[in-house]
């Protein structure tokens, strides 16, 4: 039978000797953490309930066989589940953190669906493989053979990296270049680092390192270097270059200071999680702390503005969002997380303009929900007459994000776009337009989920090692 790890948890705090010095109790915790969450994934991996139907494996966007790896952690075959992990997810450490688990794999758990709360899929994710790194079991790659071909990787988000991985894996000389100072993408400086942890996503970043990727940062492509040149330089190019630009908005009073794009304010709060010094947060202009805070928007990136915010000491934090609670894009767990952190929601409220300078408030219009627009959800619709102000000395825009014109910016002919701006390239192998280029990652799908970089990063990598062979044959007639 399972122990009971709180029971454990407390006696150690009872039998704590007061002498202990600090660095001694945080060992102690450690250990007792890692022994609470062994119990915990055992506990979790036990519930699963091998129903035969995996639904959860049909939801994971890369298939990951999740009975198989549940069966062996709850049979304490750890480094077995860890090599069935890794087998389909290059960073199953960083899905099991920030996959939007209810909308995936535990949304669709058959014990979820009988009503007897999903087996924690993610969390037993993550644990094996954090296991995984804390054992050595994860090693730098040692490719069989070395290849004389090489491929340039534009964009060292996780689309990029997965792909720089695999093939890394078949012996492929690979450079990424990312106009960043740091590796990562959007798990380096979009995500916060309070649900993805840097050094998680740096270890990853060096473990590659280690395996003969060489990262060329600093380098905005189209800028610093063309993209001819790297074309040029390479047998093959990957473009995993997401998606920046930020939705307008045109309301009087938008450009008064006090008003931040989410992605500006969200790359200064990581870059104090690396202690970075950061001009912007400590004059002001990035920083919650003291502040009125309203974010506007309703997705994901909303929701980590707001509760970035909450940690920065805000005095207070309202989020505005057109639609009601059940028709927001972000996933309601993570609604659930900012309420529990003392965020308040202005469910059918938008923006339709701003007061002062700097900024003192949002002029608010009340909204209700219509009929269903072309896309199948109900419309907002304004209420007349129901208009009022929202003090805020700091608006954090977080409506989406849209691709740059990379045709135009890299000045590139021949490089589809589709009439979203995204590249356009074939789903399964990322081919793009151009002979020898591929695409993967938000920059094909739009703003979309790690774990579905991870996929496309993955599938491209294999069209890419058939490319080159097929050259290599063309090369040797
Ligand atoms: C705030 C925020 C929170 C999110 N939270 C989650 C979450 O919790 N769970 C989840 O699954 N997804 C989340 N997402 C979405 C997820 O981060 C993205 O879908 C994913 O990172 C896309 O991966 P990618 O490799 O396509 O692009 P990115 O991660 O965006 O990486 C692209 C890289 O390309 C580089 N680049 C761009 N242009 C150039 C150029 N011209 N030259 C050189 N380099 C260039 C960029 O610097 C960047 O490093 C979040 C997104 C945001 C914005
Ligand atoms: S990768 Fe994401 S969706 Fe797939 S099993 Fe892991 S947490 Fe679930």
């Amino acid at each position: 039978m399972a122990k009971q790890p709180m029971l454990k948890f407390v006696s150690i705090e009872r039998d704590m000797p007061s002498k202990r010095d600090a660095d001694q109790r945080n060992k102690d915790f450690n250990e007792i953490y890692a022994e609470f969450a062994d119990e915990k994934a055992k506990e979790q991996a036990s519930r699963c309930s091998q129903c035969g139907v995996p639904y959860c494996q049909a939801h994971c966007p890369l298939s990951n066989n999740i009975p198989d790896w549940l069966r062996m952690t709850a049979s304490g075959r750890l480094e077995e589940a860890y090599a069935i992990s890794q087998s389909t997810n290059t960073f199953p450490e960083i899905c099991g953190r920030i996959c939007p688990q209810d909308r995936l794999c535990e949304g669709n758990c058959v014990i979820e669906q009988s009503g007897h709360g999903t087996v924690t899929i993610g969390s037993v994710e993550k644990y094996i493989t954090d296991t995984a790194w804390e054992q050595g079991w994860v090693k730098p790659i040692t490719p069989a053979t070395e290849r004389d071909q090489s491929v340039g990787i534009i964009g060292a988000g996780p689309g990029g990296l997965a792909a720089a991985d695999m093939l890394r894996r078949a012996g492929v000389q690979v450079t990424v270049y990312d106009r960043y100072d740091r590796a990562g993408g959007l798990l380096t400086y979009g995500i916060p680092g309070f649900k993805l942890e840097k050094d998680i996503v740096m270890r990853r970043v060096e473990q590659l390192e280690q395996s003969g990727v060489e990262f060329v940062l600093n380098c905005n492509v189209g800028e610093d270097l063309s993209f001819d040149a790297i074309r040029g330089k390479h047998d093959a190019v990957l473009i995993a270059t997401g998606v920046y630009k930020t939705r307008v908005l045109t309301y009087p009073g938008v450009t008064a200071e006090g008003i931040v794009r989410a992605i500006d304010y969200l790359t200064v709060s990581n870059k104090l999680s690396f202690g970075d010094e950061v001009p912007e947060y400590e004059d002001g202009s990035l920083n919650a702390k003291g502040k009125k805070v309203v974010v506007i928007g309703g997705g994901d990136t909303a929701m980590d503005c707001l509760r970035t915010a909450i940690r920065q000491g805000a005095t207070s934090v309202k989020c505005l969002y057109r639609r009601d609670r059940a028709n927001m894009p972000g996933s309601q767990r993570e609604v659930q997380n900012a309420e529990e952190e003392g965020v308040e929601f202005d469910w059918l409220t938008a923006p339709k303009g701003f007061v002062g300078e700097p900024v003192t408030g949002v002029m608010v219009q009340k909204m209700r929900l219509g009929a269903p627009d072309a896309s199948g959800r109900r419309a907002p619709e304004v209420i007349e007459g129901a208009d009022y102000v929202e003090e805020a000395d700091l608006v954090i825009k977080a409506l989406g994000f849209e691709p740059e014109d990379l045709p135009k910016l890299w000045g590139v002919d021949g490089l589809e776009v589709t009439r979203w701006g995204t590249i356009r390239a074939d789903f399964q192998t990322g081919q793009t337009s151009l002979d020898g280029v591929f695409a993967v990652g938000d920059i094909v799908r739009g703003a979309s989920l790690v774990v579905w970089a991870i996929k496309d990063g993955r599938d491209s990598a294999e069209a890419i090692l058939d490319y080159l062979n097929d050259a290599k044959a063309v090369a040797a007639e």
